[in-house]
């Protein structure tokens, strides 16, 4: 565990999505002893070998229709809707369970093929019009995967755009209030481009 970049964080109060995909529950639960309480994983499947209902728990992969029924009920927030299809499917679960499923946006600002996941950023707004027909669905943020480069003015074109979007989306949509981007290698710039979350996992595990 990278106890330094822990306390940092915490030391800033930076909302903090700690990742624990590939890593065992006992990792999650070193990890909650040392005072994070809020889990992302990519996978379901993953997601419930580990799921802890003491734990919050955030789905941040990409999500298959036919997965949401497990999930719904478990996770807090599902930060990667980035589909019609998958709106209807989590608003068909949610009301089974008569429960308003928390989720993010996911937009793709990342021109690389490596991220092809995400709603195209340039129709967010009709994206997040839409969804309002569903009432089992709160859209509480927006999130992006950024690209992985060494080449800052990427990033920082990426981030600046999801900003502007999430400042247009708050001003029209009041109860959207987090901006989740930032992984390993770029959380710190994404925190000066307006992230208000940072979802890191291998600096976490690496000292
Ligand atoms: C794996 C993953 C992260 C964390 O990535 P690291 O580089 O390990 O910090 C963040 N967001 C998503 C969607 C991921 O899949």
């Amino acid at each position: 565990m990278n106890e330094a970049l822990i306390k940092e964080i915490q030391d800033k109060h930076i909302n903090l999505v700690a990742v624990t995909k590939k890593h065992t529950k006992e990792e999650v639960d070193q990890l909650h002893a040392l005072g994070l309480s809020v889990f992302g994983e990519n996978r379901v499947q993953e997601f419930l070998t580990k799921y802890d209902p003491a734990y919050t728990w955030h789905i941040i992969g990409h999500l298959q229709t036919n997965k949401v029924k497990y999930i719904i009920g478990k996770v807090d927030v599902i930060e990667s809707l980035d589909s019609i299809k998958l709106a209807k499917e989590i608003e068909k679960q949610a009301k089974k369970q008569d429960l308003v499923q928390k989720v993010f946006v996911e937009l793709k600002v990342s021109q690389t093929d490596e991220n092809k996941t995400g709603y195209p950023y340039q129709d967010a707004m009709n994206f997040l019009a839409e969804l309002q027909q569903f009432p089992h669905i709160k859209v509480k943020g927006l999130m992006c995967i950024a690209t992985h480069t060494d080449d800052q003015a990427v990033n920082i074109k990426e981030f600046d755009t999801m900003k502007q979007i999430f400042d247009e989306a708050k001003e029209k949509y009041p109860e959207i209030e987090t901006l989740s981007m930032g992984m390993s290698h770029d959380w710190r710039l994404a925190l000066e481009h307006g992230s208000t979350q940072v979802r890191i996992g291998t600096a976490l595990f690496t000292d």
